[in-house]
Order: structure tokens, then C-alpha cells, then sequence
């Protein structure tokens, strides 16, 4: 009789984590599995706002895939999934379609940017290894060429970032700490450039507390960050945001020489596209992670929506739990495939850091509050943990921030 075939789409957090813990919870003649990505390396989106910024190098976000899921055990196929075909159990990419007997969906998300006009045209987003290239190599034209513009503008060197959620307040640190390297390297005097988070909410990071909040407000203003807190982006053009102050009827214009986008978040949308049933753009899933439509498809990571028991409300879509999900769907799997009962899936909040820069955090563990380097070691210890859960101390010592020799 011929293996059941298990396809994994989408190598983040829930499809690598998927992968690499069925390799251990299966044996080689259990199942056939296959992997499939657009690109032939995994990387880590959480660390993404620091090679946006310039702070970090993307190749160590990055690994090669066949490096860590063991090919002899995986096949992985470089492709780009274009459709989910969930009644014929096949799915279409680019280059053909491959048939599933078991399909895992964990294609991530895409940037949110709720038909604001201008912003998919106009606005850089943190979404990937490609696009943050991009943003960094941008700031980094505007900072090189300032100079030998014939008259210099100064909002070249203004950068808007629209949004003061984690992704937003983790870039504009990192960008503090950037920009004096740039200034410093192209002769610009730092009183020139702006960096500017601009959010809708009254507050920045409105799940911390306010003594978190007001203690990263105090450490990014420092460094030179501006919040203009209640103002939303209604427009965006080629060099400028448009904003307008909440019970304000004025619209203002910021200009600026490069506008990114950290606004939201919502599920990639080839999961509405191919016809599944969806809340907010994802799949809720039961407690195995399944369909409600197709037994024989589960979703891991920003595609799935999970209830959270203890609030009763949608869980975030973490990294922390597309990890969860993945251990818990690979044990699962195998349960399935040993005609055993699943165990149900419980997400377990173990607390948000969020980074203010080198060598500064804030963090909320349990009911402890933890702020300044002892939660800026934190956030490298949660980094460093999914590499050691992933590919064990050797990839962790490879590719890790707490690595001493780097
Ligand atoms: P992803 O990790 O996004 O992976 C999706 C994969 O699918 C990618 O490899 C992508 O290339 C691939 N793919 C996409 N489309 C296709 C296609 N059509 N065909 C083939 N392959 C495809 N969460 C935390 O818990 N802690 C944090 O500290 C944290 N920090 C963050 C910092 C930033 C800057 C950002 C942007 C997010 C952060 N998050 C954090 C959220 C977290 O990154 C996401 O929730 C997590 O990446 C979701 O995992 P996933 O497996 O669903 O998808
Ligand atoms: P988010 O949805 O959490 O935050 C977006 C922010 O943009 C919100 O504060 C919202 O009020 C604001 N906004 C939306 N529209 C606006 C407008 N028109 N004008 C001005 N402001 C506007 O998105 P995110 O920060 O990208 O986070 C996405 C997910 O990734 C979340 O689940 C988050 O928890 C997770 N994440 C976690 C970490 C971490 O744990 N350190 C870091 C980054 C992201």
C-alpha cells in the first residue's frame, strides 16, 4: 500500500516547526512528506525589523532549508503555491499541482493596509527577506545621495512609519540606532532627519501597561523618535502621508522620502481565494487544528484563528503560536495516522518582549513587568529558543544572537 502523502505549504514558524517535529514523531514508512516554499531558505519574520533598519544582516535571519529539515526525510520543493484546490486535495503552484492526502496550510500573512489609498503603491512593509532589503537599501539612498542633491530636500531624510504596534515600535528603535551610523557615514548632520511613528490609538503597544508604554516613549523620544499618537494615515503618495488628528476635521501632509507601513496584519489571501470558509481572512480551526470543512487539512501560524479560553478571544498571530501549533499538529498527525484520538490544542501565552533597540526592551511574563537589559536578554533568550527548537544547540550556536564569537 502506498504512504499517505502529508504537504506542508509554506516554510515560517507553523510549516518548519510542522516539519522538522514530524520527522521525529514519524517513521520514514509512516508517511511520504513534502515541503513547499517560495524560497529555498527559512526565515526568521521576527527578527525582520532589524535588517529593515540596517542593524542586522538578513543572512543571519535566514537559513537554508535543506540545512535544517532533513531532505532524506523531507522532500522540499522551491515553488510558489498560486491555489488551494481543498475538494480535489490538490494544490496548484507555478510550476504544476501536487496532490495531498494530508495538507498543512502555513502560508503566513500579508501586510494589512485596509484600502488606505496610495499605501500598496507607495509604502515599504516588514513582510519579508525581499522587502526589507529593500527598505534598508532605500534609507540608505536617501542618506548617500542627500549630499549631491542639487537643492536638498530635507524630508528626504524623513522616515514615516505608519502603525505603533510591535512591528512599528521594533523599527523605529531600530532605526534610532541606525540613523547616527548613517549620519556619521554620510556627513549629514543628524538634526536633519526625522523619524516619525504615527498611530490611530491613543497609546503606542496598546496591550503593554502604562508604565511600559510611557517608559518606551521616554527611550525611543530620547534617541530622537516622534509619536503622533491619535492620528491616522488616510492617504499616502509618492512623498508624503496624509493624516488626520482624531475629532479633527484637518487633514495634514507629512512629507517624507520613505514611508513604511506597519499598520496590520491579515491572513495571505490565497486561503479566501481558494473558496475556504473564513473569520477575519483565516480558518478557525477545531482543537486539532483542522478545517471545519476538511478533515484532511490543517493550518498552522497567521492563517488560522484559534480562540484563546482564557480570554475568549482570538489568539494574536504570533510566531510563538504557529510554534505551539506546529509541535502540537505533528503529534497530532501521527495520532491520526495510528488511528489514534487527537489531543486537543492549547495555546499558552508565555508573555510578549518587545525590543526597544539594542541592549533595551519591555516584557510582560505572567504578572511580572520587566524593562532595560534584563529584557533586552530576554528577547535574545526567546530568538535563540526557537533555533534550539528547531535544529538543536548546533543551529542555535550557528545562528544565534547569544553567540559570543559573532
Ligand atoms: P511566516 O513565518 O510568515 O512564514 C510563511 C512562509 O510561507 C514564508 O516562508 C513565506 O515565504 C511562505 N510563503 C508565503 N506565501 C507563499 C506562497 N504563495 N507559496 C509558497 N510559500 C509561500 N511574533 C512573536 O511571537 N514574537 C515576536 O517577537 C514577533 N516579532 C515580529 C517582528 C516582526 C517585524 C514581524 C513582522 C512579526 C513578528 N511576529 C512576532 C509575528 C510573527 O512573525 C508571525 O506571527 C509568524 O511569522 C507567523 O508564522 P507563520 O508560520 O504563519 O508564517
Ligand atoms: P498590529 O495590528 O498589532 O498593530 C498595528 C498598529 O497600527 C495598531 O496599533 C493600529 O492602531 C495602527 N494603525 C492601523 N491603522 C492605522 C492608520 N490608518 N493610521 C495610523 N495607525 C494605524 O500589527 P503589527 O504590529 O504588525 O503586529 C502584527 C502581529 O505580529 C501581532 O499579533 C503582534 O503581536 C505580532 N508581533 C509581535 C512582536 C513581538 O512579540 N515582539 C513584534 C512584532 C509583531
Amino acid at each position: 500500500m502506498s504512504k499517505p502523502r502529508i504537504l506542508i505549504i509554506g516554510a515560517g514558524y507553523g510549516g518548519m516547526m510542522t516539519a522538522t517535529r514530524l520527522i521525529k514523531e514519524l517513521s520514514p514508512n509512516d508517511a511520504e512528506i513534502t515541503l513547499v516554499n517560495k524560497h529555498n531558505y527559512h526565515y526568521q519574520t521576527t527578527w525582520l525589523h532589524q535588517p529593515a533598519a540596517g542593524t542586522l544582516h538578513h543572512d543571519r535571519t535566514r537559513m537554508l532549508i535543506k540545512k535544517v529539515v532533513d531532505p532524506s526525510r523531507v522532500k522540499f520543493i522551491q515553488d510558489t503555491v498560486t491555489e488551494i484546490k481543498p475538494k480535489e486535495n490538490k494544490v496548484i503552484t507555478e510550476n504544476g499541482e501536487l496532490a495531498y492526502d494530508y495538507l498543512v496550510i502555513g502560508l503566513g500573512f500579508e501586510s494589512n493596509t485596509f484600502g488606505i489609498k496610495g499605501l500598496d503603491t507607495h509604502a515599504f512593509t516588514i513582510r519579508s527577506i525581499d522587502t526589507v532589503r529593500k527598505i534598508r537599501d532605500h534609507i540608505e539612498y536617501q542618506f548617500a545621495s542627500y549630499n549631491h542633491d542639487e537643492e536638498p530636500k530635507d524630508h528626504k531624510l524623513t522616515i514615516a512609519v505608519g502603525g505603533a504596534g510591535l512591528t512599528g515600535v521594533e523599527f523605529v528603535a531600530e532605526l534610532a540606532n541606525r540613523v547616527p551610523e548613517l549620519c556619521r557615514e554620510y556627513d549629514i548632520d543628524r538634526s536633519k532627519v526625522r523619524i516619525i511613528n504615527i498611530e490611530g490609538a491613543p497609546t503606542i503597544l496598546p496591550n503593554f501597561d502604562k508604565e511600559l508604554v510611557d517608559y518606551a516613549i521616554h527611550q525611543l523620544e530620547s534617541k530622537g523618535v516622534e509619536f503622533k499618537l491619535n492620528t491616522f494615515i488616510k492617504e499616502c503618495t509618492e512623498e508624503s502621508v496624509i493624516v488626520q488628528e482624531k475629532d479633527s476635521e484637518d487633514l495634514e501632509e507629512i512629507k517624507a522620502g520613505t514611508i513604511v507601513w506597519t499598520g496590520g496584519v491579515k491572513a495571505n489571501s490565497i486561503v479566501e481565494k481558494s473558496g475556504f470558509q473564513t473569520n477575519r481572512g483565516k480558518i478557525e480551526v477545531d482543537d486539532a487544528l483542522r478545517s471545519p470543512e476538511y478533515p484532511n487539512v490543517f493550518v498552522v501560524g497567521d492563517c488560522s484563528l484559534v480562540m484563546d479560553k482564557e480570554t475568549n478571544r482570538p489568539c494574536p498571530p504570533t510566531a510563538q503560536l504557529a510554534m505551539q501549533q506546529g509541535v502540537a499538529l505533528a503529534k497530532n498527525i501521527r495520532h491520526i495516522l495510528h488511528n489514534e484520538p487527537t489531543e486537543p490544542f492549547v495555546y499558552k501565552n508565555k508573555g510578549t518582549v518587545a525590543s526597544l533597540g539594542a541592549g533595551d526592551a519591555i516584557a510582560v511574563v505572567g504578572n511580572k513587568r520587566i524593562k532595560g537589559a534584563p529584557a533586552a536578554a530576554l528577547k535574545k533568550i526567546v530568538d535563540d529558543r526557537y533555533l534550539l527548537m528547531l535544529g538543536g544547540v548546533g543551529l542555535m550556536v550557528k545562528k544565534g544572537k547569544l553567540n559570543l564569537f559573532k
